[in-house]
């Protein structure tokens, strides 16, 4: 007998997955320019040029026995540090190499950040919209996923709900800012709130419990919006960070945990990630692409293009009667859908090829997903698309 749960993972693919899958098989038929996908979020703007550089120079000049051979299992000491040093420039945080562990991209950073912390049937609250894969990660650890509703139109936490959310068994809280699939980013206020919320219930049950801060989008900032570092408003901070989409590297697979040195058992929790590490078989982070972080910490990717797609699209559904978040960050729109059911929404859309993802999984219900990381112009070329579905529901 194989393992049902596993079997029913496999078997049934995500709704983002599931849609990027049609819109491919779409394109075959009525031609790619036709299909206007906002399925997945994959980066559309190329990486800074000194990453293709420096894999080159590596590739050319260093001994391939080393640079394809395995790392530690932490990562790469020089590398580690490398990491440590640019976070302590930027925040000041007082981290050491030793608090940092590289990993195969957030996805790991999470998985084995969970499987650390939780033991079977701990509670992990997830704030509300959230990433669909945050639940298959904590099940994956035997955790119970808790889900906070948040505040109406803000989408920034209700401290209310969240308060209520948290009990004795409440072991650790994952918060994703810029936010998938909202955009959001949680200002310091709310921050603040949530923290100050853990620190009294800390002490009301007298265990720790651990805030999980979920980073792949943090570069991905417009208008210079700030987006507050966890470790500096609380101790029992981990940070589960990614270049995927700071770098437009996610096939490459390539992030790291940062484990602050202020938590009280921070070395314990750092060990208990090492063997997170090693018994969900990772090994190491890919060797090749640590020199590539290592040489090229702090290189950016273009972000005004992401921000011009965004303005073009927020800009042009208000004007058509959409109701959308306002995003700070990320490449995703949240918009409401013009009826009730979200699923029935995303099928009128599907109808003129708009392909949106529903949010009932995120969460949140009555409202879909534009992800706006693709070419400018199928943003222009979907408007009057956007428009006519618009004007359907009006008339
Ligand atoms: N967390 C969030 C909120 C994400 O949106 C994603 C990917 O889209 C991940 C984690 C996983 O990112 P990575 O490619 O670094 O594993």
């Amino acid at each position: 007998m194989i393992n049902e749960k596993m079997y029913a993972l496999g078997s049934k693919r995500s709704i983002i997955r599931e849609i990027f899958e049609y819109c491919k098989q779409r394109a075959v038929e009525i031609g790619a320019d036709k299909v206007f996908d906002f399925s997945i979020g994959n980066p559309s703007v190329e990486p800074p040029k000194e990453i293709s550089d420096t894999i080159c120079d590596l590739i050319k000049n260093e001994n391939s026995v080393l640079l394809h051979g395995y790392t530690s299992a932490q990562g790469d000491l020089g590398t580690r540090q490398a990491v440590a040093d640019d976070i302590n420039a930027r925040f000041d945080a007082g981290v050491t190499a030793n608090n940092i562990y590289m990993t195969c991209g957030a996805a790991a950073s999470l998985t084995i950040s969970l499987r650390a912390l939780l033991n079977p049937n701990e509670e992990c609250i997830v704030f509300a919209p959230f990433f669909t894969e945050y639940r298959v990660f904590i099940e994956n650890a035997q955790g119970k996923v808790v889900i906070s509703t948040p505040c109406e139109k803000t989408f920034q936490v209700d401290i209310k709900d969240f308060e209520s959310k948290i009990t004795e068994n409440t072991k650790a809280v994952i918060m994703n800012s810029p936010n998938n699939p909202s955009g959001v980013v949680y200002n310091e206020e709310t921050i603040k709130a949530v923290c100050a919320t853990l620190t009294a219930k800390e002490k009301e049950y007298g265990h720790p419990i651990y805030l999980i801060a979920d980073e792949p989008y943090r570069e991905l900032i417009f208008d210079g919006v700030p987006v507050p570092y966890l470790m500096n408003y609380y101790d029992n901070t981990i940070v589960c960070y990614s270049y995927s989409k700071a770098l437009s590297l996610p096939g490459e697979r390539i992030g790291y945990i940062a484990v602050s040195p202020k938590m009280e058992d921070s070395v314990n929790v750092y060990l208990a990630i090492c063997g997170a590490g090693r018994s969900l078989g990772y090994v190491c982070a890919p060797s090749l692409f640590q020199q590539v972080i290592k040489k090229c910490i702090g290189a950016k990717v273009d972000v005004n293009i992401y921000k011009e797609n965004r303005d073009i699209l927020y800009s042009a559904l208000t004007e058509y009667g959409y109701e959308c978040v306002q995003p700070d960050g990320a490449f995703y729109l949240f918009v409401k859908a013009l009826e009730d059911d979200a699923m029935k929404f995303f099928e009128k859309a599907k109808s003129k090829e708009i392909l949106v993802v529903p949010c009932d999984d995120f969460g949140v219900k009555g409202y879909v997903r534009i992800a706006y990381c693709v070419d400018k112009q199928r943003i222009v070329n979907a408007l009057p698309a956007f428009k006519a579905l618009a004007e359907e529901y009006n008339k």
